[in-house]
């Protein structure tokens, strides 16, 4: 995925199809890609003598684009809220905090939400702290699949943020399912509105992605997770049908 300038619109109905028939996993915001054999970084745990980046970096992994790309769906992500939040709530929108990447092997790095440091290889929305961070090698290793993976961590974590936002009456009891709503929201709307560009297997990596994350958020509750089917089944939605189909 890129920024762009260029309105390229994109529809997402052959997503949920193409997952039917994946094994369904328990989740989290478990984005743990370890279960799948997703490559793992090369240094793992150790900050290499090259000067590499905390965390370590798997093998041909571009660094520069991998920064660039979290930017990016940080980017994109706020904007579209704060562009479309008075059409779809009310009050005014205020952005999360981006505490961003940490390695979460390393208890000095790892951001403290409440009274407990965030956990490695996943990433979270800090209601405590009003905050979303994501673990170095998660992202990482996820990116190694494809860039479309930072996309959908970013915006399902901005996810919570936002239904940390609302109402509780609007938040639904499967909270993980509505921040996958949600993402696919803002990722297509993004593309609708012409700030965030779909390029070719950004859509299989998206399928790709929900066949390996899960959810072990220690402050969701029972219900929360769903199957990978239920999870892109949800993403989609909000895709097809915009934010206030994850309302419904
Ligand atoms: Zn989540």
């Amino acid at each position: 995925m890129r920024q762009t300038a260029r309105n390229r619109s994109r529809r997402p109905g052959a997503l949920a199809g193409a997952l039917a028939l994946a094994a369904a996993l328990t989740g989290a915001c478990g984005f743990d890609p370890a279960q799948s054999g997703a490559a793992r970084p090369a240094a793992q745990g150790t900050r290499a003598a090259s000067g590499a980046p905390a965390g370590g970096t798997p093998r041909g992994f571009d660094e520069r684009e991998f920064q660039e790309d979290v930017g990016t769906a940080v980017t994109i992500t706020d904007d579209f809220w704060r562009r479309h939040w008075d059409r779809l709530f009310t009050g005014e929108y205020d952005s999360p905090r981006v505490a961003g990447l940490y390695d979460g092997r390393d208890p000095a790095s790892a951001p403290v939400c409440g009274r407990e440091r965030l956990e490695p290889d996943n990433a979270a929305y800090c209601p405590a702290g009003d905050f979303v961070a994501w673990d170095a090698h998660l992202m990482r290793s996820g990116y190694a699949r494809g860039d479309a993976w930072v996309y959908l961590v970013i915006s399902h974590e901005w996810g919570h943020a936002i239904q940390n936002r609302l109402r509780r009456g609007l938040v639904s009891p499967a909270a993980e399912l509505q921040a996958d709503c949600l993402a696919g929201a803002v990722l297509y709307g993004s593309s609708d509105d012409g700030t965030l560009k779909f390029e070719d297997g950004d859509e299989q990596e998206l399928v790709d992605a929900f066949k390996v994350i899960g959810d072990k958020a220690p402050w969701t509750k029972p219900g929360d997770h769903g199957s990978a089917v239920q999870r892109l089944r949800s993403f989609s939605r909000g895709g097809e049908n915009g934010v206030r189909a994850c309302f419904t």
